[in-house]
């Protein structure tokens, strides 16, 4: 179904409205991230939240508007004091008054007459600004507004002040946006009658209105009817997007499988250890899942070193079982090697063919192992993206695991259902997500924890110390070498930038390679990917023991005998980024430890950082602590991802509204999967109207 034309005054171009040429328009359209090739249109300029106001109400006499004060005078204009010639640096003065006092209206470098034509002598003007003293004397530098008394109407009492960028002045966008309310046409209403009232919520339209052109500064703050109801409308199309998705993953039918139980007891009795309860619940649900004739689109959370692996393994070896194939893909190359390294001898204790496919092997290599794929002698593929690109054909697919992969998007989602048709997904995330979160960028799949870390993990000891401790740090990391230990280093940047004053990797590395000689190596982004891989293996195999890297270790990575981990300039790195690399070490059965080396002065937020690194080890209350150290953050890499960020929404204020809108969505897709009649049609503007446009296709046909 098309958008419907009610909408088309919103969807305009900018370019329609008045004083947008193509400048401008080019400006707007970089600004609000239009997509390439289109360009930014009407509705963006109302999504464009204001980030406060300005309160001109105060409409005095000069004799109690007070310092600092924002007011409205209606003055009477008495004389001009343009700058002696050739002294442009004085300013340009105007005298005025009126019945309670004297003011002056001052202007720097103010050329060409403009200032005389805008304040003429003899004449009344509303003037508003905020008030200053110099010399004893009342002035306002700079006005804000100067306009003629009939014009009145056109001084905003009440501004909404917005982000503003490069070339892009207050007044330019302020007339666009004005322009752009009077473009609201009446919508259909999305929200039912009875919720609205209790709410006490405007429409959608007068509730853009009322941010946009406030009649009180109450009127637009965050937590004001108006406001709320945007950001529940933006959450309760992200969740009707996501019930979609969900609906369609599950009813693009899966098949049901059934589990001889011989390979995955194989598997189960060739693990060294026993599997944690967390392990064995989580197996159980995608297991039912997989047996389940719908499809499984399910999300593993699992916090660093839980053991996610295993648990996607037996997923594999179940699918197996019942004759089909999975694919394990890695967002790294080195990942999805060390991967291949752990499950290989598993596979091969099962019977399980595995292999590693990855982008620059050797064409003879990849082709013989096409040829698996296809001929389904490969039950298990280990790679990189290229598992999913063209050319590579499987003789059955059934399940798709996506590991580390927080930057995962609604769209990467739908791309890769497309891929394996009918394929069962299994999401496993890197760090925990806070619940929140998990809502707004999951909500459309089931979810397994594992909350309980594998028997026998020692706690890590944490410390936190200054860099101008290096000499004793080193030494007594000599001593701790010596007695058999194995360490990473962390440097934030891989060369040197001298403005930044960073010790690169590099730098450090010849440092300690001074005293430890061949113990210690290298190992970088900037590496190839053999070279990589050649470091990791060598230290995983104990020929290296102090491992200088950047954060290419950051995810992932796997060595149990490494117990040391040094960070340093650990006050540049954020909260979940530093759980992850902390998380590399406590995977053996040696006592581990962390030591985060700050360089002073330190932030109050990085300080804030350290310290709850230093104080737990749960995930799961990091990722929550992390959000409210970064308010609405970007722990899941929106940005990058292109997964949309909130424009309405903020999520440290709005975020009860998200659990009303995923409840809201689900009852209307129960009530009316189609989304037919009135109701539907309210919800489809809904869906245009935050641009989710691809959740229309997903809509089932009524
Ligand atoms: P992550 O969840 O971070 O991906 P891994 O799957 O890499 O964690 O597992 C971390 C380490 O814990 C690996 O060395 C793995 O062999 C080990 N491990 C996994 N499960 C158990 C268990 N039940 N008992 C003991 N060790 C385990
Ligand atoms: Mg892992």
């Amino acid at each position: 179904m098309p958008r419907s034309d009610a909408l088309s005054p919103l969807f305009r171009s900018i370019h329609s409205l008045k004083g947008v040429g193509d400048k401008l328009a080019a400006l707007l359209n970089r600004y609000f991230g239009a997509p390439q090739g289109q360009e930014a249109v009407v509705l963006d300029l109302l999504m464009h939240m204001p980030s406060g106001i300005v309160d001109r109400r105060r409409q005095v006499g000069i004799a109690e508007a007070y310092l600092n004060q924002t007011v409205t005078l209606r003055l009477h204009i008495d004389r001009h004091q343009p700058p002696p010639r050739g002294k442009p640096h004085i300013p340009h003065r105007v005298f005025a008054h009126d019945e309670t006092g004297e003011i002056q209206l001052v202007y720097f470098r103010a050329q060409g007459g403009w200032v005389e034509k805008a304040l003429p002598v003899g004449e009344e003007r509303y003037v508003s600004g905020q008030i200053a003293f110099f010399n004893g004397e009342k002035q306002i530098t700079h006005p804000d507004y100067v306009v003629e008394p009939a014009d009145f109407t056109t001084l905003p009492l009440v501004e909404p002040l917005y982000p503003l960028t490069q070339g892009l002045s207050s007044k330019a966008l302020s007339k666009l946006v004005r322009q752009a309310v009077d473009a609201i046409p009446a919508l259909p209403e999305w929200i039912e009658r009875d919720t609205l009232a209790l709410r006490k919520w405007p429409t959608f339209p007068d509730a853009l209105k009322a941010v946009h052109t406030p009649r009180t500064p109450e009127e637009g703050e965050l937590l004001a009817p108006a406001r709320q109801r945007l950001a529940y409308d933006e959450y309760l199309a992200g969740q009707i997007t996501l019930q979609l998705l969900r609906s369609t993953m599950v009813s693009a039918r899966g098949r049901s499988r059934s589990f001889t139980g011989e390979i995955t007891n194989q598997v189960r009795s060739a693990l060294p250890f026993a599997l944690t309860g967390g392990q064995e619940q989580a197996i159980a649900e995608i297991r039912a899942d997989l047996a389940a004739p719908d499809r499984m689109s399910r999300l593993l959370q699992g916090d660093v070193g839980s053991g996610k692996t295993v648990v996607a393994l037996m997923a594999m070896a179940a699918m197996a079982e019942s004759g089909a194939q999975s694919t394990l893909m890695a967002p790294t190359e080195l990942l999805a090697a060390q991967h291949y390294r752990t499950l290989k001898p598993l596979c091969e204790a099962a019977g399980l063919g595995c292999s590693l496919l990855t982008g620059k092997m050797p064409a003879a290599e990849r082709k013989a192992i096409l040829a698996g794929l296809a001929n389904g002698s490969i039950a298990i593929a280990v790679g990189t993206h290229a598992l999913f690109q063209s050319g590579v054909e499987f003789n059955d697919l059934g399940l798709t695991v996506v590991d580390e992969q927080h930057r995962f998007g609604v769209h990467q989602r739908l791309a890769l259902s497309d891929k394996g048709k009918h394929t069962d997904l299994l999401v496993m995330t890197a760090t925990p997500i806070p619940r929140t979160l998990v809502l707004t960028h999951f909500g459309d799949m089931a979810v397994s924890v594992l909350r309980e870390k594998p028997r026998g993990r020692q706690p890590i000891d944490t410390a936190v110390t200054s860099i101008a401790e290096y000499d004793r740090v080193v030494s007594r990391l000599q001593t701790r070498l010596a007695e058999g230990a194995q360490a990473y280093w962390v440097c934030p940047l891989v060369e040197e930038s001298e403005t930044l004053e960073v010790m690169s990797a590099e730098d450090r590395f010849a440092e300690l390679a001074k005293i430890f000689g061949t113990q210690v190596a290298l190992v970088h982004g900037r590496m190839s990917a053999a070279a990589k891989q050649d470091v990791m293996q060598r230290f995983a195999a104990n020929e290296i023991k102090l491992l200088v890297a950047t954060t290419v270790i950051e995810v992932g990575v796997d060595v149990p005998n490494a117990s040391i981990m040094i960070i340093e300039h650990a006050e540049r790195f954020g909260l979940a980024q530093l759980h992850q690399l902390r998380g590399r070490v406590g995977r053996g059965s040696q006592r581990s430890a962390c030591l985060l080396l700050y360089k002073d002065p330190l932030s109050e937020t990085a300080r804030a950082r350290l310290d709850t690194i230093k104080s737990t080890e749960d995930g799961f209350v990091i990722a929550e602590r992390d959000l409210e150290l970064r308010g609405q953050g970007d722990l899941l890499g929106t940005r990058q991802s292109g997964m949309p960020g909130y424009r309405l929404a903020v999520p440290d204020v709005h975020r009860h509204l998200l659990d009303f809108a995923h409840d809201d969505a689900k009852a209307l897709l129960k009530r009316n999967p189609g989304l037919t009649g009135s109701e539907g049609e309210a919800a489809r503007t809904l869906l245009y109207l935050f641009r989710k446009d691809l959740a229309i296709p997903l809509i089932r046909a009524g």
